[in-house]
């Protein structure tokens, strides 16, 4: 399945695509959910009656024009978990800021985000901002709390995957030595555009991942090259921390942002960031 929040006269409804690609709203399917955060926690209990509503209603797609795509959780339930320096590539590209190459274990750290952007949202220019990055990465959502398991039993507790583009102030990244806050402004997780369930996403470690700037290819790579897998990085965080049911995680970012580039080149006000995964869609923000 593949699920959305949209908003129609001001209202946000949660969705699922039907065979001709329409968002039906959970609600026209009598099925009563309050969000996205719902939906997530109670996926197990709900799928096969969104299923078989589904099937039965197959004239209830919403037309495009009538609604907006949102981010997919725009208000995450908690700080979405990061994975820092997960591809080798761009390990190598940023050894001149910090030199992970002999690194063994994988770098964790976390973001605030009070509201996700939409997939469509205008990335803010901040004065106090001067190298503002984009970091194209495949997200991870779980369906169901993870305490003390193997990476083999990961996979059921993963609801899907989605876009996330980790944008990034740099100076305020390295400033403050942790990277919580400068990873964290108001605007800098845009996510979307839907939530593919990894049912229907396939091998989710081999999909293309690309990102452009202004449609000039900046970063051109694969989720195989992930250092860290998806289910390694569940595992690893679920010992003796339960990752809560709502959980996301951002798996990191492959070679080619902008302060990997030599001399490095940040975004600026009116530059147009697409992040794309293969299976899942696009994100296209401005900065403003
Ligand atoms: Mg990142």
């Amino acid at each position: 399945m593949r699920l959305y929040t949209i908003e129609a006269d001001d209202i946000q409804y949660v969705a699922v695509e039907n065979r001709e690609k329409k968002p039906v709203t959970l609600e026209s399917l009598g099925i009563r959910v309050k969000d996205m955060n719902e939906l997530i926690v109670r996926y197990d209990e709900l799928r096969d009656g969104i299923e078989k509503a589904l099937s039965v209603n197959e004239n209830a797609g919403m037309e495009a024009g009538k609604y907006r795509i949102k981010a997919p959780v725009p208000v995450p339930m908690q700080d979405i978990i990061c994975l820092g320096v997960n591809y080798r590539a761009h390990i190598e590209e940023t050894t001149d800021v910090l030199d992970f190459t002999k690194k063994a274990d994988a770098v964790y750290f976390s973001k605030r985000v009070n509201m996700a952007n939409d997939p469509d949202g205008i990335i803010p220019a901040y004065d106090l901002v001067d190298s503002l990055d984009y970091e194209a990465e495949l997200g991870v959502i779980l369906k169901k709390d993870a305490f003390d398991i193997t990476a083999g039993e990961a996979a059921g507790h993963i609801l899907g995957y989605t876009i996330i583009n980790d944008v990034s102030a740099r100076n305020l990244q390295f400033k403050h030595q942790q990277w919580y806050r400068g990873k964290s402004l108001d605007g800098y997780t845009p996510m979307g555009p839907c939530i593919v369930t990894a049912d229907e996403i396939g091998d989710a470690h081999d999909l293309a991942i690309r990102c452009y700037v202004n449609d000039e290819k900046r970063q051109e790579s694969n989720t195989g090259y992930m250092i860290t897998t998806v289910e390694e990085a569940i595992a690893e965080l679920s010992q003796g921390m339960t990752l809560k049911s709502g959980t996301i995680i951002a798996t990191g970012t492959p070679g080619g942002v902008g302060m990997g580039m030599k001399p490095p080149v940040f975004l600026k006000k009116k530059d147009v960031v697409k992040c794309e995964i293969e299976g899942i869609g696009s994100l296209v923000n401005s900065v403003g």
